[in-house]
């Protein structure tokens, strides 16, 4: 794969979700985090996520307790 800064839409995706399991390395950070700044769907994605997972891990700790 031809290296970018830029990032498709449905290359940042796959880092996103990519991010829940492991550390992004700094290349993929950085692509990512440029193509947040021009892309108008991808934040949005991200937001959602970022809710999704912190809501999971109150669903967690309250299934502790
Ligand atoms: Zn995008």
């Amino acid at each position: 794969m031809r290296y970018s800064p830029f990032l498709s839409c449905r290359q940042a995706s796959r880092l996103i979700t990519a991010e829940l399991d492991r550390e992004l390395t700094s290349i993929e950070r950085i692509g990512l985090h440029l193509h947040l700044k021009i892309c108008s769907v991808c934040p949005t994605v991200v937001r959602q996520l970022a809710v999704l997972r912190r809501s999971m891990q109150e669903w967690r700790e309250t299934a502790e307790q």
